[in-house]
Parts: structure tokens; C-alpha cells; sequence
């Protein structure tokens, strides 16, 4: 079954840049969030300044990296790309920023893994484009501030709720990207295929994108492995029936929905009588962090209305029971 957050291999990861869009014509959805960076990188080429740092949230796969490469595309400049475990020391940080050219990008992905002291040096380096380093150390040490050229810094995380509100702060600019509709992952599932030279069908894609949970990367994913089904039946082009059968055989559930998402549906309805019921009650049950529940898996499950929340905490809803009740009723007929 296909991961909710897939680690991907080298391979995966240059056919995932390969399909990658590089400017906003090529990004599909996110209209508001394009729109406003748009209108955000327009002024900043016409002021000839860098553009203010941006934070980009949101479940994993939805397209952050890509949006923090397009944006350095927009702006014609270099984008230099880390991560926050990578930069463990200070010194990495000053490696980084004291080469990064005026108006340029550093994205920096899953910033909220930034260790609390490179956190604070990022701090000054952010408003006042300023590091004060330790040279030496002993009775020799000693601080000296370096001036930084004005760059953008770029962060990402799936876990907003984990930045500190200093670090939050210091970004001008903060865009949550949601969940994908589904006619959007079609879009994405079309042009996808017509980069990879895989014929499908209208209806194949639509097949598809409904099972993608909302998310580019899987839909992505999905296409290719559904194109190995096409190929091994010497299939011209991908249509219903060969997609249908992958996804069967891919154990792909009819609405996208992930283990996590069904053992969180499931548990509500079967430990808790379908709710309410508090987050970290449940949390407890699913054995996963609540924040990781609260914005990566939720937001889905809101949005497709499987659950809902209430101030007394979280509900299954009818559809839940439906999509469930179904299966509990096949499985006592087998
Ligand atoms: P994130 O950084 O949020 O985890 P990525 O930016 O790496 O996600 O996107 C994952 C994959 O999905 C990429 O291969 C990218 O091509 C594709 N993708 C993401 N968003 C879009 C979009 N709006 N339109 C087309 N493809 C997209």
C-alpha cells in the first residue's frame, strides 16, 4: 500500500524531479497561495528587492518543495536547499548563509527539526541579515558579526504546530497548502503522463486521482505503478480496467484512505462510539502523535467528510459508518 509519506529512493526522487513543475503555469491548484506570491514576487523585482521570507505548511507530497523551487524560478535567482537535521551546528548555518548570493533562496525543508541553538542564530540572520559567530575558543573566543547579503529564506514543515512563535514570527510571508480536489489530481495525473510518454485514458486518470488522497506525490506514484500493470499486459495505453485492477492489486482504498486514516476512523467508531473524542484520547489509542493527527491526517479526513469536529472533540460521521459499515457487512457474509 502506498505510504502516506513514502521515503523515496534516488530513482523515485529524479523521476519525481523530472515531473517536478518549474513555474506557476506549470503548477496546478493552490490558486489563493499562487495568486498572493505572485502578486508578493511581482513587487519585490519591481522594488529590486529580495522577496521576505516565506513559510510553506501542509501534509507531506502537496508541493512545497516545488513551490519554494518555482518561486526562486520566478525571481530568477539561485535557490540553495538543506534541510533542519542537516543543519546541526551553527557553523553549518554560517557555512550556508555566508556564501548565499544577494536576493537568493535557501529553502530549508522540515525546519521545525532545527535545533533550538541554530534556531537562534536564525533569528538575527533572518531580521537583521546579521550572524554573530565564536571564533576560537578558551580565553581567545570571541564573537564576530558578519553581515549577511539580503537573501530569502524559504522554510517548510508539516508540523506547524512544533515552530516557535519567535521563528514563525520572523516569515512575512506564511502559505498552509490543503489537500488537493480531485478534478485538480487529474489535471496533475494528465500532464504528469504526457512528461512520461504513458498514454491513459480520461477515465483511467479520474480513477486514479480519486484514490490519490488528495495528494500529488501518490497520485504520481500511482500513475507509474498503474503504467507497470499496462506494461505487462502489452497494453498500449492505460484505461479503466487496467487501472481499476492495479489499485486492486495495489490495495488501494476506494477513497484514498491510508491505514492511519482507517485505524483513526475506525478506532473512533469501535473504542469510542463514534466520538466525540479528545485528541489526545484518541491519539493515544492510534498510537500516533497528536500533532501529526491534527495536521496531516485530519485535514483529509475533514475534508472528505469522514469526521468532524466538535468542541467536545472528534466525531465520525455518517459517511464513516457507511464507507465502514460496508465492509464489516461483506466481511460477515465471506
Ligand atoms: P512536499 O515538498 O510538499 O512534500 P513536493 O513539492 O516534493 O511536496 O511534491 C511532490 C511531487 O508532487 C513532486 O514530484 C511534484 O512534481 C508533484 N506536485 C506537487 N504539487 C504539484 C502541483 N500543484 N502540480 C503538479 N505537480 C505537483
Amino acid at each position: 500500500t502506498e505510504n502516506i509519506n513514502p521515503l523515496a529512493n534516488e530513482e523515485e526522487k529524479k523521476i519525481e524531479n523530472s515531473i517536478r513543475p518549474k513555474t506557476f503555469d506549470d503548477f496546478t491548484g493552490q490558486s489563493k497561495i499562487v495568486e498572493n506570491l505572485k502578486v508578493f514576487i511581482g513587487a519585490a523585482k519591481i522594488r529590486g528587492e529580495s522577496l521576505d521570507h516565506v513559510l510553506l505548511t501542509g501534509p507531506p507530497g502537496l508541493g512545497k518543495t516545488t513551490l519554494a523551487h518555482i518561486i526562486a524560478n520566478e525571481l530568477g535567482v539561485k535557490i540553495k536547499v538543506t534541510s533542519g537535521p542537516v543543519l546541526e551546528k551553527p557553523g553549518d548555518l554560517a557555512g550556508i548563509l555566508t556564501n548565499i548570493e544577494e536576493k537568493s533562496v535557501l529553502f530549508i525543508d522540515e525546519i521545525h527539526r532545527l535545533s533550538p541553538v541554530v534556531e537562534e542564530y536564525l533569528y538575527s540572520a533572518m531580521e537583521d541579515y546579521k550572524l554573530d559567530i565564536m571564533i576560537d575558543s578558551g580565553p581567545s573566543a570571541r564573537t564576530v558579526q558578519i553581515k549577511l547579503p539580503k537573501y530569502t529564506l524559504i522554510g517548510a514543515t508539516t508540523r506547524a504546530g512544533l515552530l516557535t512563535a519567535p521563528l514563525r514570527d520572523r516569515f512575512g510571508i506564511k502559505s498552509r497548502l490543503d489537500y488537493y480536489e480531485s478534478d485538480l489530481i487529474t489535471k496533475i495525473i494528465k500532464r504528469s503522463a504526457k512528461i512520461l510518454n504513458i498514454n491513459i485514458n480520461e477515465n483511467a486518470a479520474v480513477e486514479i486521482a480519486k484514490r490519490s488522497r488528495g495528494t500529488p506525490r501518490i497520485a504520481n506514484r500511482l500513475l507509474r505503478r498503474t503504467r507497470d500493470f499496462a506494461d505487462y499486459e502489452n497494453k498500449k495505453s492505460i484505461d479503466l480496467e487496467i487501472s481499476k485492477k492495479a489499485l486492486l492489486a495495489l490495495e488501494v482504498d476506494e477513497f484514498g484512505l491510508d491505514e492511519m486514516d482507517k485505524e483513526i476512523i475506525l478506532t473512533i467508531i469501535e473504542k469510542f462510539s463514534g466520538g466525540p473524542v479528545g485528541l489526545n484520547t484518541l491519539s493515544v489509542a492510534v498510537n500516533e502523535d497528536p500533532g501529526t493527527i491534527e495536521e496531516v491526517y485530519e485535514p483529509f479526513l475533514i475534508q472528505q467528510g469522514f469526521i468532524h469536529r466538535t468542541p467536545r472533540g472528534r466525531e465520525a460521521t455518517e459517511l464513516a459508518y457507511k464507507h465502514f459499515n460496508k465492509k464489516l457487512y461483506r466481511l460477515n457474509n465471506q
